[in-house]
């Protein structure tokens, strides 16, 4: 249990990772993501801080009279609600609910007591699911979080490149969806020169924390990564954390087998590693059950597709019926009026000819 042998056998597993190049630009790519992120704190800070002030001062909102009610936000038909009647409660939901500018709320992130107290609780609202809603400092964010933030919220419409946001926020996935886990050289460089742009941005430019981060990045690039270093392999944990925490995330399967096969990972996981496995469990019971749902439909589906080719065969049977007895009494009263007619016209000329027979005799 946790011997000197077991460390040592752990520590050769680690170095035998960190020999393939492909691994270790994963990890320097997440550290330049985690820089990225830091970068746009201050940035990010200010907007939602000022917008904070801004609610406290104009609408002299303070906090809520009754704090020691268990507050929540729920859905009223169409609209959101929080179930506290005292008014100022419902005054911070509508203004944070008129920020959204894509995207949805994940009202779960944040704790509605803290709105009032602390700026950052309203910022996790507009960021994806699975935040920590006891959290208001800023540097619990991961640099997910600040895209999503930046993206959705329309605080910060039109400030930076949406596009510039948008690329980096496309590698973020690319990086911790990852099925091997693998970077290549050049996606590398990819990586961090759209991250390096986003944070040229003139926006950013007096935000120190942007300016710091840019000369992180590039370090980066030429850095090479010591497997030794307590900083390396925390940064190695806190990846695999982020890839198990991502709800989004569809590579758990891949990432599951790569850690059963890493005893030293799954001892740097720890409850990461069982969330992992139970999350993996859910999902193969999930894809059964949509497998069986998908089943059902088509049967059903087959179903009535047949109902409706016997219906429309029955139908077309009926018509053809019908147009053949109709065609029959047509072709009757045809053949009926075409016999009259002949009759006639025989008849006429019957009459002729003897009238013709008749002169002839009166003539001779
Ligand atoms: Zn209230």
């Amino acid at each position: 249990m946790g011997g000197y042998f077991s460390r040592r056998r752990n520590a050769a597993r680690a170095v035998a990772r960190f020999r393939h190049p492909d691994y270790v630009r994963w990890i320097k790519a997440g550290q330049a993501l985690k820089c990225c992120g830091e970068g746009l704190i201050d940035f990010c800070t200010d907007i939602i801080v000022r917008f904070h002030r801004s609610l406290v001062v104009q609408h002299g909102l303070a906090e809520c009279p009754f704090p020691g009610n268990i507050k929540k936000v729920t859905k009223d038909g169409r609209s959101w609600k929080v179930n506290c009647a005292c008014g100022v409660c419902d005054v911070w939901l509508r203004s944070i609910e008129s920020q959204l500018a894509t995207g949805q709320f994940s009202w779960k992130n944040s704790n509605v007591q803290e709105w009032p107290i602390h700026p950052w609780q309203l910022a996790k609202i507009f960021m994806g699911p699975g935040k920590d809603p006891g959290s208001y400092d800023p540097a619990d964010t991961d640099t997910a979080g600040f895209l999503q933030l930046i993206l959705n919220c329309g605080l910060f419409a039109g400030k930076l490149d949406g596009n510039k946001v948008q690329l980096v926020r496309t590698d973020r996935n690319n990086i911790m969806h990852s099925e091997n886990l693998k970077v290549k050289s050049t996606d590398l460089t990819t990586y961090l020169d759209h991250m390096i742009d986003l944070l040229r941005e003139p926006a950013l430019q007096n935000f120190a924390s942007a300016q710091s981060a840019i000369v992180e990045i590039n370090k980066i690039r030429t850095m090479s990564l010591d497997v030794n270093l307590t900083e390396v392999r925390q940064l190695e944990t806190s990846m695999w954390k982020e890839m198990i925490a991502d709800q989004q995330a569809t590579n758990k399967k891949d990432i599951l087998k790569i850690v059963t096969s890493c005893k030293d990972l799954q001892n740097q996981l720890g409850s990461a590693y069982t969330k992992l496995k139970t999350d993996v469990d859910n999902l193969i019971v999930q894809v059964e059950d949509v497998t069986r749902k998908v089943d059902d439909v088509r049967e059903d589906v087959t179903r009535k597709v047949d109902d409706v080719r016997e219906d429309v065969t029955r139908k077309v049977d009926d018509v053809r019926e019908e147009v053949t007895r109709k065609v029959d009494d047509v072709r009757e009263d045809v053949t009926r009026k075409v016999d009259d007619v002949r009759e006639d016209v025989t008849r006429k000329v019957d009459d002729v000819r003897g009238k013709k027979s008749s002169q002839g005799k009166w003539m001779m």
